[in-house]
C-alpha cells in the first residue's frame, strides 16, 4: 500500500526520467534542440497523426488552435460546460465569444443532442469551432459531432488532455486519440496530474500540414523562414507568441512517452479493480458511464454520488475521505456558471451539467497506487457515506 496522502492524482517519475533531463541539461541546447523533434516524432507516432506541434502547456496548445484556424472577433466557439476553465478561454484569448453546451448528466460529455441544442442556440451566429473534451478519458462520439459541426460550417477541435493512449470503436476500426480522423486539431497537456508528465508541457496533433505550420508560427513571435531564403531571414505575418517547450522537458517527455504502455496498463487495472470495488455501493455510487465505443484510458476515476440518498453533503464526504488520507477533487465546476462568463453571456441554465456537477467527485487514480489503495479508498467512501 502507498505510504502517506494519496492524492486524485500525481505524476510518476523515475530514476531515468531524471536521468534524460540531466543529459539534457548537459547537452548544447537548452531550448529548442533535437529533442523537441524527436518528442514530436515520438508522440506522433503513439497518437497516429500527421504533425505534432510541442508547446508549453495545454492552454498554449488550445490558444495556438485558435490562432491557427483564424478565430477572432465575432466567432463562435462551442465548448462544453463541464471542462477545465481554459478550453473556454483560448476563445476569449482571440476575442471570439463561447456558446456552452450542455453536457449528458451520466458521462459528463458532451453529445450530439447537447451539440445539437448549443447549434440552435447559437443560430445565426458565426460558429468556427466546436471543442469537444474528452472528460475523464471517456471519449466522446467524435463522428456524430463531426457531421453536426461540419453542417453549421464550423471545425472540430478536441481539447484530449485527459486522453491519452484512449481510443474509439468507429465501425470496424480503432481510432486513437489525438489522430484528428474527425477533427482538425488535437490538444493535450502533460500537467503533473496527466497521463504524461513534463511539469509543464503540451502538444497540438493535426493532419494538416499547413495548419502545423501555423501552429509551430504560433508558437514562436510568429517566425517563418522562407525556404532557400538567405540564413538570417526570417519573416513574420502576424505577431505569435513564445508557447516553446524546451529541449530539457522535451527528453522528459521522451522519457514519459516510453513509459506510457505501462501507464496505461496500470490505469486500467485500477479502473477495474475501482469498478468491482464500488459495485456493492451501487446504486448511491456509481462510476461516469461510459458512452458506446469508448475505450478509455481514464485519467480521472470519477464517480457519480446521490449525496441526497445518503444524508451525506460532498463537502462531509471530501472532508472524511481527507481526514483518512485520501485526496479528491471535483471535475469540474459548470464553466458557463462562472462569474466572468455570467458576466459576458448572461445566466443560462444547463441541467445536464448541474446533474453531474451535484453529484460527482473524483477518486485517487495513477499508476503508482497499487490495489491495496484502491481498496483503502473505497472503504474509506463507504465509511463516509454510510456511518
Ligand atoms: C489540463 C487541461 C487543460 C490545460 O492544460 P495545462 O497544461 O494545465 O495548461 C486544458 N483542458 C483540459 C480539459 C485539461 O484537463
Amino acid at each position: 500500500m502507498t505510504k502517506g496522502f494519496l492524492p486524485y492524482g500525481r505524476q510518476t517519475i523515475e530514476d531515468d526520467d531524471i536521468a534524460a533531463v540531466a543529459a539534457a541539461l548537459r547537452g548544447d541546447y537548452l531550448t529548442t534542440g533535437p529533442t523537441v523533434e524527436a518528442f514530436e516524432a515520438a508522440f506522433r507516432e503513439v497518437v497516429g497523426a500527421g504533425h505534432a506541434v510541442a508547446c508549453s502547456n495545454g492552454t498554449a496548445a488550445l490558444h495556438m488552435t485558435m490562432l491557427a484556424a483564424g478565430i477572432g472577433p465575432g466567432d463562435v466557439c462551442i465548448v462544453p460546460s463541464i471542462t477545465f476553465l481554459a478550453t473556454a478561454n483560448c476563445a476569449a484569448y482571440v476575442g471570439a465569444d463561447v456558446v456552452f453546451a450542455d453536457v449528458d448528466s451520466d458521462s459528463g460529455l458532451m453529445t450530439p443532442q447537447t451539440l445539437a441544442e448549443a447549434l440552435d442556440r447559437a443560430k445565426g451566429r458565426r460558429v468556427r469551432a466546436v471543442l469537444p473534451v474528452h472528460l475523464r478519458g471517456d471519449v466522446c462520439d467524435l463522428p456524430a459531432l463531426a457531421a453536426l459541426a461540419g453542417e453549421a460550417g464550423a471545425a472540430l477541435i478536441e481539447d484530449a488532455p485527459h486522453a491519452l493512449g484512449s481510443t474509439l470503436k468507429v465501425g470496424n476500426h480503432v481510432e486513437r486519440v489525438g489522430d484528428c480522423a474527425h477533427s482538425l486539431m488535437s490538444t493535450f497537456s502533460f500537467h503533473p496530474v496527466k497521463t504524461i508528465a513534463t511539469g509543464e508541457g503540451g502538444m497540438a496533433t493535426t493532419n494538416d500540414p499547413a495548419l502545423a505550420e501555423r501552429l509551430r508560427r504560433a508558437r514562436s513571435h510568429g517566425m517563418s523562414r522562407p525556404p532557400g531564403a538567405d540564413p538570417w531571414l526570417y519573416e513574420m505575418v502576424e505577431p505569435g507568441f513564445n508557447y516553446r517547450l524546451p529541449d530539457i522537458l522535451c527528453a522528459l517527455g521522451l522519457s514519459q512517452l516510453a513509459k506510457l504502455p505501462r501507464f496505461i496498463a496500470r490505469r486500467r487495472a485500477l479502473a477495474a479493480a475501482y469498478e468491482t470495488a464500488l459495485a456493492p455501493l451501487s446504486p448511491l455510487v456509481r462510476p461516469a458511464a461510459r458512452p458506446e465505443g469508448s475505450d478509455p484510458v481514464l485519467h480521472l476515476m470519477t464517480v457519480l454520488i446521490d449525496f441526497t440518498a445518503a444524508g451525506k453533503t460532498r463537502r462531509q464526504v471530501v472532508e472524511a475521505l481527507t481526514a483518512k488520507g485520501i485526496g479528491s477533487q471535483v471535475h469540474y465546476i459548470p464553466v458557463h456558471s462562472q462569474p466572468c462568463w455570467v458576466a459576458k453571456n448572461g445566466p443560462l441554465d444547463l441541467p445536464g451539467a448541474r446533474a453531474w456537477y451535484d453529484r460527482c467527485l473524483s477518486l485517487p487514480l495513477f499508476p503508482t497506487m497499487d490495489d491495496g489503495d484502491v481498496a483503502r479508498v473505497v472503504e474509506a467512501l463507504q465509511a463516509a457515506l454510510f456511518r
